[in-house]
């Protein structure tokens, strides 16, 4: 029998109505093994990162009140799925009682380590699923016993061969008995049993991981749009699906902000050689995109992306042409400080490099200081045109330059990997510069 690995994002199973179509949707998948793969219900890793930081603030009455809120939630969704059991309600129970255990002690400590935040973050996952293998009635498998990971807390990289094994030994025997098993994403356990996370959005790299593990004939995403858009529906009310996608394109929108799907998703199932699909769980019938091997949109520009809180850290040195090993050293202080460059631009007598703004930046600018005038732009979004044929396609640069016509742009970088161009601007200007290149790109008569 095939198998299919269907992963519910947070607004999916964000209310009773909505699970219940989370419900008819498995249904429909029969005939095939289903694996299906929930987030935590919408706001609710959110609110857990918020509870940790007010104990950590010793606001320790707000965080009780907002875990009041979390348990009301909970109890009142399975209340209207006719799941207010004993045995659900204590599991819910002990969940919530594991946070409030947790807030006591960064109370008590005033600290708040990597690995407690990982076991508090867990419990969003770990509660909808409960409401979701009650609702359809099959084993609830806990993501921890499978997914090893690293003890990189926050943002923890699987060990797919021990996950591989593990899959055999405690998933398919399940997945033998019941052909629709219940289970987290965004959650795994090192090596020591500590609870870890894959960062947020994890819970579609969590479908990759397990798509990969299980061989799987598709990994479903089930979203609140209709797949990958030409842009973020949310800032451009014209965007629309992309049918196809290439694997290389998904992985550059993904880490160009475009938050539908998590960038490291797509890397297991190419691996693995499998097709994914992002769907819309509103429309179960509607549009959806597909990345499987060997596709392509065959497009200059398949989509837009956009990522904000970017800033330009940029370097004048009037000799460094005169000096062998510059950039050598230039990057030298962002390794030692374990911040990854993204865009990176260099001129006679200038290198501008753009990183994410919540990088150390005045100990960079301070460490940057003896190779040369140092000057820091932020406040930016960068902006990316991807599409696979985009390189051999020159009318992409003409078609862009006019649609940004006037407007101020920082930096601009044509990917090496030849399928992305992308831009720098001031981040008030952002969304209007997406608008203009959406209309460009996509809505030209
Ligand atoms: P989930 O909880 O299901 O994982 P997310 O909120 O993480 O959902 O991702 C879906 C959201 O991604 C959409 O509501 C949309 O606003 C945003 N998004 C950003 N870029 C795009 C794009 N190119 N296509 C579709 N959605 C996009
Ligand atoms: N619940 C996690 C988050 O909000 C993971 C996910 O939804 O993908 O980041
Ligand atoms: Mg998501």
């Amino acid at each position: 029998m095939s198998l299919v690995v269907m992963k519910f994002g947070g607004t999916s199973v964000g209310s009773a109505a909505r699970m219940r179509e989370v419900a008819s949707i498995v249904a429909s998948r029969s005939g095939e093994q289903r694996l299906v793969v929930v987030s935590a219900m919408a706001g609710v890793t959110n609110q857990l990162f918020e509870i940790a930081d007010l104990a950590k603030r010793h606001e320790t009455s707000r965080a009780r009140e907002i875990l009041q809120l979390m348990e009301d939630r909970h109890v009142a969704t399975a209340r209207e799925l006719g799941l207010d059991t004993p045995e659900v309600l204590s599991t819910l129970r002990g969940i919530l009682e594991g946070i409030e255990r947790r807030v006591q002690g960064i109370d008590l400590l005033g600290e708040l380590s990597a690995r407690t935040m990982d076991e508090i973050a867990s419990s969003g996952e770990r509660m909808s699923s409960v409401l979701v293998a009650g609702l359809l009635g099959c084993p609830l498998l806990d993501a921890r016993t499978v997914v090893r990971t690293d003890n990189h807390f926050g943002a923890a990289r699987p060990r797919y061969q021990a996950i591989r094994k593990l899959a055999e030994q405690l998933l398919m025997p399940l997945l033998e008995t019941s052909e629709i098993v219940v289970t987290q994403g965004y959650i795994g356990s090192d090596e020591a049993g500590d609870t870890t996370t894959l960062g947020r959005g994890g819970s579609d790299f969590s479908a990759g991981i397990f798509g990969a593990a299980l061989q799987a004939r598709e990994i479903e995403i089930w979203t609140d749009v209709e797949g990958i858009m030409t842009a973020d529906p949310r800032i451009v009310s014209n965007a629309r699906t992309v049918d196809v996608l290439s694997y290389e394109e998904v992985a550059e929108l993904a880490s160009y902000g475009a938050k539908v799907l998590h960038p490291a998703t797509v890397r297991p199932a190419v691996e693995a050689g499998i097709p994914v699909t992002i769907r819309n769980t509103m429309k179960p019938d509607g549009n959806f995109t597909t990345i499987s091997p060997g596709a392509s949109s065959g497009r200059p520009c398949a989509a837009l992306a956009m990522r904000r809180n970017v800033a330009i850290l940029s370097v004048v040195q009037e000799a460094m042409t005169d000096q062998s090993g510059f950039l050598a050293r230039l990057f030298e202080v962002f390794g030692r400080r374990g911040v990854s460059v993204d865009l990176v631009s260099t001129s006679e007598v200038c290198v501008s490099v753009s990183l994410d703004s919540s990088a150390p930046l005045d100990a960079l600018v301070e460490d940057l200081h003896r190779l040369g005038r140092v000057s820091v732009a932020s406040n930016r979004a960068v902006i990316a045109v991807v599409g696979d044929s985009l390189r051999q396609t020159p009318a992409v640069l003409r078609t862009a330059f006019s649609a940004i016509d006037g407007v101020c742009v920082d930096l601009i970088s044509m990917g090496a990997n030849a399928i992305n161009l992308s831009f720098i601007v001031q981040e008030q200007a952002a969304e209007e510069v997406m608008r203009r290149l959406h209309a460009a790109f996509f809505e030209a008569a």
